[in-house]
């Protein structure tokens, strides 16, 4: 999809409306091949990009020894030797979930303040602090993330590194939309704003998955799209009897 505006009736308003969902509404889909298709109702379920820090060489293990998630990749990594890379406040919660998968973990701090207290706490764990910045990822020969190199050269051994990203619904070819986006605090990420069923503040447009729930797992994402789909066809069934009572004679 390359791009999409909603046109209302044959009229082809140029932005969309805000107001009930039982209107007979029309979106334009432009796709990327320059095909286009016509939908009454549109749900978004775009997903989100994961931002990660700009350390050289940590984008390259992404998804496999760069990991964010405790509940995806907790089994496959744990009891490894495991690097907290603080991005902000949501990585000190991070690590004590990392901390119940590995004996052995290391929180870099990368200049993030860490208070006395949590450092504490992070002591009562065993979990180590490294207050030298991170400069780069290293590799192993056979291309298996190694461990980091800190600014003074330093070099730390380890086999995973867990970074809490920023999460930002992808919003392209959306613009046409004008959806209204939030930010979530502690520089957590920015989604599409939503209420009941994921509907959105635009007249026939709902939101479904990471791109308005942006922790949602599979199951939580499924569920919700089809939690929409069923809000959709139920205002698709009342703007149908409400067309068919337009054009029924008055008796
Ligand atoms: C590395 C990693 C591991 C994970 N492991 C797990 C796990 O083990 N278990 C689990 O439950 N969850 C896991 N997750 C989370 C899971 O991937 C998400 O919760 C889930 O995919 C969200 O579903 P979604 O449909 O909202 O978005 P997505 O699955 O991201 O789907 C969005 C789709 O929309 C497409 N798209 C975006 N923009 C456009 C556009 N303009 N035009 C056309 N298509 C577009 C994208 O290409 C994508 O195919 C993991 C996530 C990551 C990053």
């Amino acid at each position: 999809m390359s791009n999409i505006v909603c046109l209302h009736g044959k009229s082809g308003l140029p932005s969309c409306p805000a107001g009930p969902q039982g209107l007979d509404l029309r979106f334009s889909v432009t796709l990327a091949d320059g095909r286009s298709v016509t939908a009454r109702r549109v749900l978004v379920a775009t997903g989100l990009k994961d931002v990660l820090p700009e350390v050289p060489g940590l984008a390259e293990h992404w998804g496999q020894s760069v990991v964010h998630c405790p509940y995806c990749h907790g089994w496959e990594v744990r009891d490894e030797l495991i690097g907290i890379l603080a991005t902000g406040p949501a990585s000190i919660g991070h690590a004590f979930l990392f901390r119940q998968l590995t004996e052995d973990l290391t929180y870099f701090t990368q200049g993030i303040d860490l208070d006395e207290e949590t450092r504490t706490r992070f002591a009562a764990r065993n979990i180590r602090i490294v207050d030298t910045p991170v400069q780069e990822v290293v590799d192993n020969e056979d291309g298996t993330l190694g461990g980091v190199r800190l600014t003074d050269g330093q070099v730390v051994a380890r086999r995973v590194i867990a970074v809490a990203t920023r999460m930002e619904a992808r919003t392209e070819g959306l613009d046409g939309l004008k959806l209204p986006v939030e930010d979530l605090p502690g520089n957590m990420g920015r989604r599409f704003a939503s209420g009941m069923a994921g509907t959105t503040e635009v007249a026939g447009v709902w939101v479904a998955g990471n791109a308005t729930d942006l922790a949602a797992q599979v199951g939580a994402s499924a569920a919700a799209g089809a939690l929409a789909g069923a809000h959709i066809n139920s205002m698709l069934a009342t703007a149908d009897t409400n067309a068919a009572l337009a054009a029924t004679p008055a008796r």
